[in-house]
């Protein structure tokens, strides 16, 4: 797709002998919340690690913006508008809150959002701003990871199981606080395990099984039953 902001083509990806990701084309529109679905081990992360220079380790190419960015170290693809809040949130323990935060700002775009902009939408960073990070309950820890990547000021922001471990209650503030966040032209890939929580924030979504893109759909139109046998490759 020629103007899609973000197109994979034909990417791999390997963990030594062993190849998470065989030939995966993908693209992202601009202003597009895109799901990305599949079981455990499907290769979702590694898709994500490797959109975000983490990974770095097999053929194929992506292109973000028209620049082909394969390659490209973690920093710079921060530098050029693409976030990640990772699975497990990876906070720096030691750090309060507040210089977790401030993590993110170090990539140093300029935008919508900083400080006063994430305690603005989660109040409670700011009452808790001086504790530790891990001080915060699970929810609130990936509020300050959510944060975290707002402060990059990303034009596309990378989501990975945001919701994995927390209450529902909290699962639905989250969830609930998404459109504010992605606001108008941000775009989004959401891993989700939860594939109605996938199909009710996404416009579209792909299905991934076993390293390979097994469904491409539309979130609204998409049959349940193309995504049971994409999931989990039932014929
Ligand atoms: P999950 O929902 O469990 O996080 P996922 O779809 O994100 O699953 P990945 O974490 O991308 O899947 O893993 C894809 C495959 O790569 C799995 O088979 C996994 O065991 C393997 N894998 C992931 N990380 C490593 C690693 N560091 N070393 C070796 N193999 C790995």
């Amino acid at each position: 797709m020629d103007n899609a902001l973000l197109s994979m083509r034909g990417l791999n990806a390997h963990y030594n002998d062993f190849q998470a990701l065989y030939d995966v084309d993908m693209h992202v529109a601009e202003g597009e919340v895109l799901a990305i679905i599949g079981a455990n081990g499907a290769g979702k992360t590694t898709l994500m690690r490797s959109i975000t220079g983490l990974l770095n380790n097999g053929a194929g190419q992506i292109s973000y913006r028209g620049q082909d960015i394969s390659g490209h170290r973690a920093d710079q693809v921060a530098s050029i508008g693409i976030a990640m809040v990772p699975e497990g949130r990876q906070l720096f323990p030691s750090l309060s809150v507040e210089e977790n935060l401030m993590i993110g700002g170090q990539v140093g775009r300029k935008g919508p959002w900083d400080l006063a902009a994430v305690q603005k939408l989660f109040p409670i960073l700011k009452e808790r701003r001086n504790v530790p990070a891990t001080a915060l309950s699970g929810g609130q820890q990936q509020m300050v990871a959510i944060g975290r990547a707002l402060m990059a000021n990303p034009d596309l922001i990378l989501f990975d199981e945001i919701s994995l471990g927390l209450a529902p209650i909290i699962i639905k503030d989250i969830y609930d606080a998404l459109p504010g966040i992605i606001g108008e032209g941000m775009s989004a890939m959401i891993v989700e395990q939860d594939i109605s929580k996938a199909l009710s924030v996404s416009s579209r979504l792909y299905c991934l099984q076993e390293g390979r893109v097994s469904l491409e759909g539309q979130s609204d139109t998409v049959e349940r039953a193309d995504i049971s046998r994409a999931y989990f490759g039932i014929e």
